[in-house]
């Protein structure tokens, strides 16, 4: 018995040092990933709820990796971050977004997911700036979204970032919200434009009340504060129809189109 014992603990510990490998191999892929342009944007259409109208689209990146096939970012963005590749994987989907936006001459807004990491390096206001002087776009066209956790850390550098692109025209929204509920000041402090609720609550509209509930509780702060709300992970009429019914306008979700690789892509 005990030998079998021996055994499976080994068996563990080469699992544990394959998993290990592994993760090095996808680290020092990434790291080549970029400037061998296997990263690609696929882009998802935000719209107004009454009359569907694309509003902006989201910037979603994805690996295309040359064994793996199309690989999700939830399978090296945590990568990214750990080893610090997020700081260059994050310019160069800044700057992919933009030029993408600016080559549209449809006049809605792309909106660019930014890691705390590159937030809280200096110059990324300066770098945010470049970009739209090179591409042409309208700063006005860009919408940048945070996650609550920089918001809430935003330390003196972070904040002085946040001010200088709100400054620049570039508007800021809170992603995630309501996942990471513990503090509400840096709504009061920060120029944040508009807060995108979590689709994790989209999920139970209609059939769990509570959830309903707090749905109402975060929309109505969003108005009452009279900046913008964004209802992520929308999936069916029936949930459309609940949200417009409380007076949300904004929304996004497979019911409106799933992220496509084309930049405009025709309305679901
Ligand atoms: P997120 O910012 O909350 O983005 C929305 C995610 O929900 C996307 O997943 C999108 O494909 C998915 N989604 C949209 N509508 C629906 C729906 O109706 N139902 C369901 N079930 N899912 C829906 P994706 O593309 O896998 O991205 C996952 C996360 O990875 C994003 O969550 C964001 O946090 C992060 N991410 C994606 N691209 C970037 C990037 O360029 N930079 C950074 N820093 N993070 C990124
Ligand atoms: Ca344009
Ligand atoms: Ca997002
Ligand atoms: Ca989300």
């Amino acid at each position: 018995a005990k030998n079998r014992g021996r055994d499976r603990w080994d068996t563990v510990d080469t699992g544990l040092r394959k998993a290990a490998s592994e993760r090095l191999d996808l680290e020092s892929q990434l790291r080549t990933a970029i400037s061998d342009g296997e990263l690609e944007l696929h882009f998802q259409p935000i719209v107004g709820l009454t009359g569907r109208r694309v509003i902006g689209r989201e910037a979603l990146v994805r690996w295309r990796h040359p064994q793996k096939g199309l690989m999700p970012p939830i399978t090296f963005l945590p990568i990214a971050e750990e080893s610090g590749l997020i700081v260059e994987l994050g310019a160069w989907v800044l700057r992919a977004a933009v030029r993408a936006a600016a080559a549209s001459l449809d006049p809605g807004y792309v909106a660019v997911n930014v890691s705390p990491n590159q937030m809280i390096r200096p110059g990324f206001s300066a770098q945010v700036e470049t970009v739209l002087a090179e591409s042409g776009l309208p700063a006005g066209q860009l919408v940048l979204e945070l996650t609550e956790s920089v918001m809430l850390s935003a330390a003196p550098a972070a904040r002085l970032e946040i001010d200088r692109l709100h400054r620049l025209g570039v508007r800021i929204v809170v992603d995630d919200f309501g996942t990471g509920f513990s503090a509400l000041s840096y709504l009061r402090d920060l120029p944040v434009s508009g807060i995108k609720v979590d689709r994790s609550f989209t999920a139970g509209l209609g059939d769990d009340p509570q959830c309903d509930r707090i749905v109402e509780a975060l929309i109505g702060l969003g108005h009452g504060l009279g900046i913008d709300v964004i209802v992520e992970g929308v999936e069916t009429e029936r949930q459309s129809d609940l949200l417009v019914g409380i007076g949300v306008q904004h929304a996004q979700g497979y019911l409106f189109g799933k992220p496509s690789p084309q930049y405009e892509l025709q309305n679901a």
